[in-house]
């Protein structure tokens, strides 16, 4: 167990030996005995600095002093001002770099759990109120129905914004849905804070592909404003031989075909998957994480390889635990140089690698060691070396993009194209502690206060005009 913490009250776990076997939640969460004794370790800081490590500004001291008060409407209700989906950050929040990092207990090496005390408040709210609404006339699309999407859509709704969401998928929530398991993210979370926002008046339109049924043109003539948050999901690829062999996949598509479409159920379900025997996940974030973890629970015996050192992985610190835990092999300062096999995956051919100096993002850089090669047998290699934009919708208008093919932005998420806006992973996230669910629920929130200042300036386009 990591150092930092051993003095928090932890929630149960369940015990790896069951949980490799289904894929219900592993992290059981706090009862209200746990809680309150954690929340009454906060000294309910002045000036608070774990406020400012989290995106959104969550008023931390205050939701916890509710807590311990047991008066938890309250704290849900602080939380929820700056934060749609408590219950979904909660959990996929990275806290060691965010408002944990921030905590002064730091200094004694025990801070505050604050993930878990904001994920047993999202679940101590037994009913949602939805507030009283004045709707005004004005429309806004926005594309992608992620955490970016979302969080734009409950806030427009919320200042009286009819929205309509675009998704290209079947069901909505990005990668909240087709890319974190629900062994770590449950579906019924999803789909309860999903249900929030339809509730307050958000329409979800499901299969729809911007891009390919509309261009964001067409669509700016039917609506005052639009958000692009369509995400990164275009896998990058490692550009070594064998990268076309039977039983390579992206952990995107290994992903999406468990979480969204059920694979592992196949024949009950449509969608097949391989399960390998044994597997190797090349990567070191909570996307190779999760696949090695996916993995695990259909069977295989897996490795991630990964060419830094623990230290610079860029997974969940939990994440890297649990997966130690239930049996996943890491082959650390290792980097894969070619794909073996005829027409199937039979191994992997990898070299050495030792840390040199520091590269432009503070990590120590990877160096090959020469002639380190050595194979590892197997017959599953899942690529999760992290994705990029997809230019489907990006190219069919014209907005303009930087060189790796995010779109670019202003100060207030404006595009190039007058009152299209985006925000999320389509415009990168690569600040520090890369593309995160509450970065991309932060540029929501500032894209919706964007889009209000601009609409507001607009004249109001009346129905009639827009033909309908
Ligand atoms: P997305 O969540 O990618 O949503 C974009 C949506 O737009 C998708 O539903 C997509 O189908 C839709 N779309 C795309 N193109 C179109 C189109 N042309 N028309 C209509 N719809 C379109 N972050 C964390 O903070 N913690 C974690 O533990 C964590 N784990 C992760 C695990 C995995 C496997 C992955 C893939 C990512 C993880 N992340 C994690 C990163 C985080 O999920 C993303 O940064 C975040 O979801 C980005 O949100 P978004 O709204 O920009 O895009
Ligand atoms: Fe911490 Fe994330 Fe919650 Fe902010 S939203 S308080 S960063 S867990
Ligand atoms: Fe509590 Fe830590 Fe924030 Fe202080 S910094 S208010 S101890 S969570």
């Amino acid at each position: 167990m990591p150092e930092r913490m051993k003095k928090q009250v932890l929630p149960s776990k369940r015990e790896p030996k069951e949980r490799i076997k289904d894929f219900n939640e592993v992290n059981l969460g706090y009862n209200e005995e746990e809680a309150i004794k954690e929340a009454s370790r906060c000294l309910q800081c002045k000036n608070a600095s774990c406020i400012k490590g989290c995106p959104v500004g969550i008023d931390i001291p205050k939701f916890i002093r509710y807590i311990k008060e047991k008066k938890y409407y309250m704290a849900i209700k602080t939380i929820k001002r700056n934060n749609n989906l408590p219950g979904i950050c909660g959990r996929v929040c990275p806290q060691e770099k965010q408002c944990e990092k921030n905590c002064v207990l730091n200094a004694k090496n025990q801070p505050i759990n604050i993930g878990e005390l904001e994920r047993f408040a999202s679940e101590k709210e037994d009913e949602i109120r939805i507030p009283e609404i004045k709707k005004i006339k004005k429309k806004i699309a926005i594309i992608g129905s992620g955490p970016a999407g979302l969080t734009c859509a409950a806030d427009l709704a919320l200042k009286g914004y009819r929205v309509v969401i675009f998704e290209a998928l079947h069901k909505p929530g990005g990668v909240l849905t087709y890319g974190i398991p629900e062994f770590r993210l449950p579906k019924r979370i999803v789909e309860k804070e999903i249900d929030f926002i339809k509730k307050l008046g958000v329409e979800i339109k499901t299969n729809m592909v911007i891009g390919k049924l509309y261009k964001i043109e067409e669509l700016l003539k039917k609506y005052d404003a639009i958000f692009i948050a369509s995400g990164a999901g275009l896998p990058k690829l490692l550009g070594i031989p064998g990268e076309n062999l039977i039983g390579v996949y992206s952990a995107n598509e290994f992903l999406t075909r468990v979480n969204l479409m059920k694979a592992h159920k196949f024949p009950e379900y449509d969608t097949p998957i391989k399960k390998g025997k044994k597997t190797v996940v090349i990567g070191g974030g909570n996307v190779a994480i999760d696949a090695a973890r996916v993995a695990r629970r259909l069977g295989s015996d897996v490795t991630i390889i990964y060419r830094r050192s623990l230290n610079e992985m860029p997974a969940r610190e939990e994440e890297i635990l649990n997966a130690q835990e239930e049996g996943v092999h890491f082959m650390l300062l290792t980097n894969p140089t070619k794909i073996l096999g005829n027409e199937k995956v039979e191994g992997i051919e990898c070299i050495q690698m030792m840390l040199g100096p520091e590269d432009i993002d503070g990590r120590r850089k990877p160096v090959p060691i020469e002639e380190s090669y050595f194979n590892i047998e197997c017959d599953q290699v899942i690529i999760a070396i992290g994705q990029g934009p997809n230019p489907l919708l990006t190219k069919s208008s014209n907005l303009e993009t930087d060189e790796k093919g995010y779109l670019k932005v202003d100060e207030n998420l404006m595009t190039s194209m007058i009152g299209v806006f985006a925000g999320g992973d389509i415009i990168g996230g690569e600040g520090k502690n890369g593309a995160t669910v509450i970065k991309a629920m932060g540029d929501g929130k500032k894209a919706a206060k964007s889009i209000d200042d601009f609409a507001k300036q607009e004249k109001l386009v009346k129905e009639e005009d827009r033909g309908e």
